[in-house]
């Protein structure tokens, strides 16, 4: 502390604590506004002197001394300061403070579209499902060609439990003349939640959006639906994991469980079953469907469409599996086999109940891989 002089410290009320020998001056006649607020033991209570408020906390006194305020202007942040400093914070995934400064930045602009448009994306990465979907509707008002604004207003809708309108919003984009790969996935997403299986392999069909959703969509995976209060998957959703496999199914605590469709981009197979802790568990049915070769082998007649029904376990089928082969003939096989651990043995392992017909098989039966 600077030496003051006699005169001075006449002006001076001093505080001073015994036990952490902290000093504070605050001279009497101080025109700026000035807060202080010390936190101190109990014991400090007695050797306070001023125009002071003193508040218990847990253990500690917290002692603010006031001094007049005056009316020295604060420095106006402007729209632009907010702005920047909502971006960084957004940039760095800080969005709770991104709220913050997109807020204060909307209320000096409320129809610029950045602002809305990044406090939009910043409520859907905060889970705050209904003030996304105000927020980033209003963004598109502002910029209705916005495509952006359209895709993440599309996993809003999705979030929120609305597939129907999150795919009327992504159609479009991805019919335009330059197909909106982003909004692809949008609208595939929105088919999945619908269960629309046969539509979700005619969009895969395409395969620019197949080679994206492969590629490069998600390196993460990248989830639409009901989340739990602290934020999991929880509830019934839609995800597309690593390298285009896709869940539509039940939820908890972040991993599959309950009901569940597993299928692959750019796969002919679908498995749909019980899961239990992120794989299957439970009976479960696979189905794949074949497209004969265009140079057929002579007396030969081909499996269009196959149908395995069994009870899994941690991916593996294990007990009897029931299977039926359609073939492009119109007559159907059927075979019973037993399975254990997902290994039936080589070789022929079963008869057709209708005609006789051998079966053979080898390797390993089972959804595999259900892990990405
Ligand atoms: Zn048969």
């Amino acid at each position: 502390m600077s030496k003051l002089s006699l005169e001075e410290h006449r002006k001076v009320k001093v505080i001073y604590c015994q036990k952490h020998s902290v000093h504070i001056g605050v001279k009497d006649n101080m025109k700026r506004h000035m807060v202080v607020i010390l936190i101190c033991c109990i014991l400090f209570m007695s050797c306070t002197q001023m125009d002071t408020h003193m508040v218990a906390s847990s253990t500690n006194v917290v002692v603010v001394a006031t001094v007049q305020p005056t009316a020295t202007p604060v420095p106006q942040l402007s729209f632009d300061d907010f702005l920047s400093e909502a971006l960084l914070y957004y940039a760095a995934g800080n969005y709770e403070e991104a709220i913050l400064s997109f807020v204060m930045a909307l209320e000096i602009e409320p129809k610029n579209f950045d602002a809305l448009f990044g406090l939009g994306k910043s409520y859907g990465n905060t889970y705050q499902t209904a003030k996304a979907i105000e927020t980033l509707e209003a963004a598109l008002q502002v910029r209705t060609d916005s495509a952006e604004a359209a895709v993440a207003l599309g996993y809003a809708y999705l979030n929120s439990g609305d597939p129907v309108k999150a795919g009327a919003l992504a159609r479009p984009l991805w019919e335009g003349v330059v197909p909106n790969l982003e909004a692809g996935v949008v609208l595939l997403l929105s088919l999945a939640a619908e269960e629309r299986i046969e539509d979700i392999l005619d969009l895969l069909s395409d395969e620019d959006l197949a080679a994206y959703i492969q590629d490069e969509a998600n390196d993460a995976d990248l989830y639409a639906g009901q989340r739990n209060a602290v934020g999991m998957r929880e509830g019934r959703g839609v995800c597309l994991y690593n390298r285009g496999y896709i869940y539509i199914g039940d939820y908890k605590a972040d991993v599959r469980s309950g009901q569940g469709t597993w299928m692959r981009v750019g796969a002919d197979w679908v498995f749909m079953g019980a899961w239990a802790d992120d794989a299957p568990n439970g009976y479960g049915e696979y189905y794949l469907d074949r497209t004969p070769p265009i140079e057929r082998q002579e007396g030969t007649t081909y499996a269009i469409h196959v149908e395995e029904k069994a009870n899994y376990v941690e991916g593996l089928v294990h007990g009897t599996i029931h299977v039926s082969w359609l073939m492009d003939s119109g007559k159907t096989h059927i075979w019973d086999y037993a399975v254990t651990n997902g290994v039936a043995g080589d070789g022929i392992v079963a008869y057709c109940e209708e005609c006789g017909a051998d079966l053979s098989v080898g390797g390993m039966h089972g959804v595999m891989p259900w892990t990405e």
